[in-house]
């Protein structure tokens, strides 16, 4: 009797024996012909590390968001593995593995090979807050997070039921733990367990849930959405670096503008970054710095979505510019003359974004410089163009004054004498700098907002625009 059902545990999925402690129910295993997972799109060295850990008698899946892509049929990111075995225990079977982090101890297993080295992230299942309560504060956040537990305990601690998906490359099995394949097709995003709590727990969730629901085009479920709207300011407790870690995902998810729109309905945007608050409360009209911005990020985007590079520097110095710009004319309105006062402007402007997150002084400096070598590309004489092009930041700089471009704010045809200038040889050069010359006398400035719509300056200039002068 007894070796009967020994027996009939062991020919079960070693979750279901995690579960039968629980009060929760066994996984739903989903198989190839319903989940339908390319194996073309699995990182081979992510299999690499679920096959070393399995033949070494632990347990290892393909997890979360990399499932969630699988399942949609897009190449995932990233790929992060669970399993039971401890961190030590991981960092023994591989030769490239370091312990990372200490609130929530995770494996980097590094691996090189053609190009950039990748890291799969081992985490060890996680234990239900329930039972890691010394590690809980007053205000409900977790503190610390290494307390082991089972598979199913791990999948509960999970955010989104999309989220919460184990793969097993070896028998080609989901595991699903919260309805997350329905979900799926349902196109929801559901927070699993109490998502007031959940919240609670972490506020880094609700923008997270906006993030996701921006990528996959899903909608919030009700209950999902329904206590940001109240919970909303507790974003403002987070940490500043790990908000602005998440901030940075977000606008660099290929999906920022949705995402920045989604901030917005979900009331999550004010004091974020004060930036977005002028951004999305503007009422001007089509026109406006809102136009600058919403340019900037579809082009992101778009970058982002043809697997091209974008730096946080460059991106930040957009979202901050129409703030700057602001500054600017003030500053020129109030006496200064032009590269003064876009210096000061560009102190203001990053002093006034402390209130929010604060953004990290790396991308400080390359936004400075994207931003002091605007007026430059307004002087066509001399040599200023050909120093100009061999500055090391040349080309950020030279894409940020497309952007502005490309939203009006400075001739466009100021953009296209650029672009060919850096294309052109040294004749090729020189006429262009005649060319320039002629447009607008000796004094450097043709770049007139288009909305007057002339290429010379009138004799009796208006009050000077940062962008002319
Ligand atoms: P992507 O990598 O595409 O941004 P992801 O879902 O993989 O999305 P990660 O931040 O890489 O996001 O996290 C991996 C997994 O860890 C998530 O899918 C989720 O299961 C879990 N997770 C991450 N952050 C949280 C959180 N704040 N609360 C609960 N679970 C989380
Ligand atoms: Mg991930």
């Amino acid at each position: 009797m007894i070796t009967k059902f020994i027996k009939r545990i062991l020919r079960r999925d070693p979750m279901v024996r995690h579960t039968a402690a629980h009060t929760s129910g066994a996984p739903k295993r989903i198989a190839k012909k319903s989940h339908r997972i390319d194996p073309n799109l699995l990182s081979k060295n992510a299999i690499k590390v679920t096959q070393t850990l399995q033949n070494a008698g632990y347990e290892a899946f393909i997890v979360g968001g990399a499932v969630r892509d699988l399942v949609l049929g897009i190449s995932p990111k990233d790929f992060d593995v669970a399993t039971n075995a401890t961190p030590e225990q991981v960092q023994k079977l591989f030769r490239k593995a370091r312990l990372i982090g200490r609130r929530f101890q995770i494996v980097h297993v590094t691996f090189f090979g053609k190009g950039q080295p990748e890291i799969i992230e081992v985490s060890t299942f996680r234990a239900l807050l329930e039972n890691a309560g010394e590690h809980i504060a007053e205000n409900g956040r977790i503190l610390r997070d290494n307390v082991w537990g089972s598979q199913h305990e791990d999948a509960a601690r999970r955010d989104f039921s999309i989220n919460a998906m184990y793969y097993d490359p070896a028998s080609e099995t989901v595991l699903d733990y919260h309805g997350g394949m329905a979900d799926m097709q349902k196109k929801t995003l559901r927070m699993i367990g109490d998502p007031a709590k959940r919240y609670r727990e972490d506020p880094i969730r609700m923008l997270r849930a906006i993030r996701f629901a921006a990528k996959t085009g899903f909608t919030l479920d009700e209950a999902t959405l329904a206590p940001i709207a109240k919970l909303g300011k507790l974003i403002h407790d987070v940490p500043s670096a790990r908000l602005f870690d998440e901030i940075l995902k977000l606008l660099m998810s290929g999906y920022s503008w949705a995402a920045i729109q989604g901030l917005r309905d979900a009331g999550l945007h004010h004091g974020l970054l004060p930036l977005l608050d002028q951004i999305l409360d503007n009422k001007e009209g089509s026109s406006g710095p809102k136009d600058f911005v919403r340019i900037a990020l579809a082009n992101t985007d778009q970058r982002i979505q043809a697997g091209k590079g974008v730096s946080a520097g460059f991106l930040f110095a957009t979202l901050l510019w129409p703030d700057l710009l602001h500054n600017w004319k003030k500053n020129i309105a109030k006496g200064s003359s032009n590269v003064p006062a876009l210096l000061d402007a560009m102190d203001e402007t990053i002093a006034s974004q402390s209130s929010g997150m604060v953004i990290q002084r790396r991308f400080e400096s390359d936004m400075r410089e994207i931003w002091s070598m605007q007026p430059r590309f307004e002087k066509r004489v001399g040599r200023y163009p050909y120093r100009l092009i061999e500055s090391p930041r040349f080309r950020a700089a030279y894409d940020f004054m497309l952007l502005r471009c490309a939203a009006r704010e400075l001739n466009p045809d100021l953009g296209e004498w650029w672009t060919n200038f850096i294309e052109s040889d040294p004749s090729g050069q020189e006429a262009l700098m005649a060319s320039a010359k002629k447009d607008s006398g000796n004094s450097g400035a043709s770049a007139l907002p288009t909305k007057r719509r002339r290429r010379r300056k009138p004799k009796t200039a208006a009050p000077a625009e940062p962008a002319t002068s």
